[in-house]
């Protein structure tokens, strides 16, 4: 089962995260941080952010609903 790691709209822009992240994925975009595609899906970054907007979401059909059994956080 891999993740996808997004970092949602409760980023409050406080870069707490940038380095947790061995390869650099983890980068300011606008008034946010975003994850791009080099992450490696390793999870570092899960639980350093202040406001909980880093999230792993499993790619099975059922992240879309928010229901999936096997999401990480
Ligand atoms: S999951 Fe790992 S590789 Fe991906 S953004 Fe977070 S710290 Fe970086
Ligand atoms: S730690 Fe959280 S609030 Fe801070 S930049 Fe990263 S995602 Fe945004």
């Amino acid at each position: 089962m891999s993740h996808k790691f997004v970092i949602t709209d409760a980023c409050i822009n406080c870069g707490a995260c940038v380095d947790t992240c061995p390869v650099g994925a983890i980068e300011p975009k606008g008034t946010q941080h975003a994850i791009d595609s080099k992450c490696i899906q390793c999870g570092s970054c899960l639980g350093v952010c202040p406001v909980d907007a880093i999230h792993g979401v499993c790619d099975c059909a059922g992240c879309g609903e928010g229901t999936c059994p096997n999401r990480k956080k």
